[in-house]
C-alpha cells in the first residue's frame, strides 16, 4: 500500500486492550486519511450524545499519506474528539514531527476510547501499542513530560504528544502539545486526554514510507518548493515570522484591542512584530519537511525572565496576550505564550476569556469579590500571568474562567453575553470579524466554533485561498469585490465554501496551511504529489469531492449533537456594535446575506441547517434524525 501505513490502532484504556486493524480501502476513497480519517473514525466511534469527559468519548490521532515524506510541510498530526468547551466535534492540527513519526511507526491513526483507573502513556513503536503507567509524569509539564519519556526510553529521537496540568484537571481550555511547543488545537482535546488518564502519546518507528514514483515525487517536491519560494507570503513568514498578520490587522483597525471595544491598539508599537525580531529573536527553524523557516525561537536575555524561551510565537498568541487584554508588554506575551505551552492550554480561548473578565471588571459586573481579591485590570501583566497559573490548576477564579467565556458569561450574567467574543463556545481566534467579512462568515460556520483555520479565507487579503486558480475563479463567478473590498458581501458567502472544502482537502493531506496557502494549495498541485505518493490516480474532481464530504460529515457530527442552524451566528457585539475608531470604523458584520450565499453554496437547509438528501446522496453520505 503505497504512502499509507495500512494500519490503524484502536486502544481501550477501560479494559487495557489494544487491537490493530488494517485501514480499509472504504476510508482512504472516501477521506484520503489525515482529518478526513479522523472525522470518520470520530463519527463512527463515538455514540450520539456521549459525555465529552466520558470513556465513550474517543481522542482520534490521524495522519496522511503524505506524512513521513519529503512532501513540503507533510509533518502534521490532526487529533480530535467530542469537544467539553462546545459539545460538537473537535479537531486540530499540530506541527512538529510527530505525524511523521507515527507513519515510520506503522500506523495511520490511534483510536483511543475508555478511561485508564491511573495514569498511563502510550507507546507506539514499529507497529506495536503498549499502555504504560505514567503516575510519575503526572503532575509534570509537557516539556518536562517530553524529557522523562526520552530519558525513560533513552531514546532522544522519541517524538511525545502530551498534556499538562490543564489536561490532568479537564479544564475546557486544555490542549495537547506534540514536540513540546506544538499546540494541537482548541476546543479542549487536552481535556479528554485528562478525563482518559491518558498522559502522554510516544512514537518511534524505522519503518519506511513506499512510495509509487519515487523519481516523480522529487521532481514535483523541488517544483513544488520553487513555486513556494517564489510567493511573497513565504518571504514574509521567514523575514518575520507569524505575527506579521498582527501588524495588518492593527492597520486595518481589527485587531481586536480591549476585547473589541476598540479596532486599533493604542500601544501596539510596544508589543507589535518588530519587537520580537529586534530584542528577542534567537532565529528560524521549521518543523519535520518544511521548507518555510518560518518557526521563529525567542528567549529574554535578562530582567526577571531572564532565561525564559520559547517558539512559534503566533499572530493570533500577539493578539491574544497583547492587543486583546491591552497588554503593553512583549515579555509578558512571551511568558504567557510559554506558560500555555507549559501548562497545555489553548492560548487562544485563554486570552479571549481573560480580556472578557477584565471588560466584565471594567464595567463592574464582576469586582474583587468574584476574583478572589484579584483586580482585573486592562494590561496587566502580573494578573495575565496568575490568571493562566489559575486557569492551569483549576483554582480560585480560573474555576470560572477555565471553562471559557460561554459559560462565565453564563455566569456572570448582566447581558455580559453581548461581549463575550464566542461561537458555539469556542473563542474567536484572531482578527475582529467587524473588519474583515468572509473572516467574520467563516467564523460563524466553522465546524468547531470561531476558529478561522477551517476555511482561512485569505481572498480578502488578495489572494484565491488555493483549490482554485485564476481562471476557475473566474468561471466560478467570485466578483472581484471578495478581494478588494474587505466590508462588501456578495460573493463572499460563495467563496468562503469554496475556500472550505479546498482546505479541507489540504488537512486530509496533513499539509500546513501556511505553506499550502496559495498555489501548493491548488488541487491540481495536491492531486501530483498524492498520486506519486500513492499511485492512485485520484482526479482533481475527486480530491473537491472528498474536501466536501468532509466538511458535511463534521456538520452531520455537529447536527446529531444537536447544533441548529441558529447556532451559525455571531457574537452580540460584532453584529450590534460598530466600531468607534480606525480604518474599520463604523462597520459591523452583514451575516444574514452572507449565510444565505453560504447555505446555498452548500446545497443546506436554510431554516434547519441540515444538508439536503441530494447533496447527501451525491457525498454517499446518511443523513441524521433532527
Ligand atoms: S509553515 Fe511553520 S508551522 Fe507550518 S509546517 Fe512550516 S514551520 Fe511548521
Amino acid at each position: 500500500m503505497y504512502g499509507y501505513a495500512g494500519k490503524i490502532g484502536f486502544v481501550d484504556l477501560s479494559k487495557g486492550r489494544v487491537s490493530i486493524e488494517s485501514t480499509s480501502e472504504q476510508l482512504i476513497k472516501g477521506y484520503i486519511g489525515g482529518h478526513g480519517l479522523l472525522i470518520r473514525l470520530l463519527y463512527d466511534t463515538v455514540p450520539r450524545g456521549a459525555d465529552p469527559y466520558g470513556p465513550e468519548n474517543a481522542l482520534i490521532f490521524a495522519i496522511g499519506p503524505v506524512n513521513g515524506t519529503l512532501v513540503p510541510s507533510s509533518n502534521r498530526f490532526s487529533v480530535g474528539g467530542k469537544s467539553p468547551a462546545t459539545g460538537l466535534m473537535v479537531s486540530g492540527n499540530a506541527g512538529g514531527l510527530w505525524g511523521s513519526e507515527l507513519k515510520w511507526a506503522g500506523f495511520d491513526a490511534l483510536v483511543v476510547t475508555g478511561r485508564a483507573t491511573k495514569p498511563c502513556y502510550l507507546l507506539v513503536e514499529d507497529g506495536r501499542i503498549s499502555i504504560l503507567p505514567a503516575a510519575e509524569l503526572w503532575g509534570k509539564d509537557t516539556e518536562q513530560t517530553d524529557v522523562l519519556l526520552k530519558a525513560a526510553h533513552g531514546d532522544p529521537n522519541l517524538r511525545v504528544a502530551c498534556i499538562g496540568q490543564g489536561g490532568e484537571n479537564r479544564v475546557p481550555l486544555a490542549t495537547i502539545i506534540g514536540d513540546k511547543t506544538h499546540s494541537g488545537g482548541r476546543g479542549g482535546t487536552g481535556a479528554v486526554m485528562g478525563s482518559k488518564n491518558l498522559k502522554a502519546v510516544a512514537v518511534r518507528g524505522h519503518q519506511d514510507v513506499k512510495i509509487a514514483d519515487p523519481k516523480g515525487l522529487f521532481e514535483e517536491t523541488q517544483r513544488l518548493i520553487e513555486i513556494l519560494m517564489s510567493e511573497p507570503h513565504y518571504w514574509r513568514y521567514k523575514d518575520k515570522g507569524s505575527p506579521s498578520g498582527t501588524t495588518l490587522y492593527q492597520e486595518t483597525g481589527a485587531v481586536t484591542a480591549y476585547n473589541g471595544q476598540y479596532g486599533q491598539f493604542d500601544q501596539f508599537d510596544s508589543v507589535g512584530r518588530e519587537v520580537y525580531l529586534n530584542r528577542y529573536s534567537l532565529g528560524t527553524t521549521s518543523c519535520g519537511s518544511c521548507p518555510l523557516p518560518g518557526w521563529r525561537k525567542y528567549v529574554i536575555r535578562e530582567g526577571r525572565f531572564a532565561g525564559v524561551w520559547t517558539d512559534g510565537l503566533e499572530n493570533s498568541t500577539v493578539q491574544c496576550f497583547g492587543t486583546k487584554v491591552a497588554n503593553p508588554n512583549p515579555e509578558i506575551v512571551l511568558v504567557a505564550h510559554q506558560m500555555s505551552n507549559l501548562y497545555g492550554l489553548d492560548e487562544i480561548s485563554v486570552g479571549v476569556t481573560i480580556a472578557f473578565a477584565m471588560e466584565c471588571f471594567q464595567k463592574g459586573i464582576i469586582t474583587t469579590k468574584d476574583t478572589g481579591g484579584l483586580e482585573l485590570r486592562w494590561g496587566d501583566g502580573e494578573v495575565i500571568l496568575k490568571l493562566i497559573d489559575l486557569i492551569a490548576h483549576d483554582q480560585g477564579f480560573g474555576k470560572i474562567l477555565g471553562q471559557g467565556t460561554r459559560k462565565a458569561a453564563e455566569r456572570f450574567g448582566h447581558e455580559s453575553e453581548k461581549f463575550a467574543l464566542q461561537v458555539k463556545g469556542l473563542e474567536i481566534s484572531t482578527v475582529d470579524p467587524r473588519g474583515y467579512q468572509a473572516w467574520a462568515l467563516q467564523y460563524a460556520v466553522s465546524s468547531r466554533g470561531a476558529h478561522h483555520m477551517r476555511a482561512y479565507s485569505t481572498w480578502e487579503f488578495g489572494e484565491t485561498p488555493g483549490g482554485l486558480s485564476e481562471k476557475e475563479a473566474k468561471e466560478a463567478n467570485i466578483p472581484d469585490t471578495v478581494r478588494k473590498d474587505r466590508f462588501s458581501v456578495k460573493g463572499k458567502g460563495k467563496a468562503v465554501a469554496i475556500a472550505e472544502n479546498a482546505r479541507a482537502v489540504v488537512d486530509c493531506l496533513e499539509l500546513c496551511k501556511t505553506v499550502a496557502r496559495q498555489k501548493l494549495g491548488l488541487y491540481e498541485n495536491m492531486a501530483k504529489v498524492l498520486n506519486a505518493v500513492t499511485g492512485r490516480g485520484w482526479t482533481e474532481e475527486e480530491l473537491r469531492k472528498v474536501g466536501e464530504r468532509k466538511t458535511n460529515l463534521e456538520r452531520l457530527f455537529n447536527l446529531r449533537e444537536g447544533m441548529k442552524a441558529t447556532d451559525d451566528t455571531l457574537p452580540w457585539r460584532v453584529l450590534h456594535e460598530p466600531l468607534e475608531d480606525g480604518p474599520s470604523k463604523g462597520v459591523v458584520v452583514n451575516l444574514e446575506p452572507m449565510l444565505d450565499e453560504y447555505y446555498e453554496a452548500r446545497n443546506w437547509d436554510r431554516a434547519t441547517g441540515h444538508p439536503r438528501p441530494e447533496k447527501l446522496k451525491e457525498l454517499g453520505l446518511d443523513p441524521v434524525d433532527p
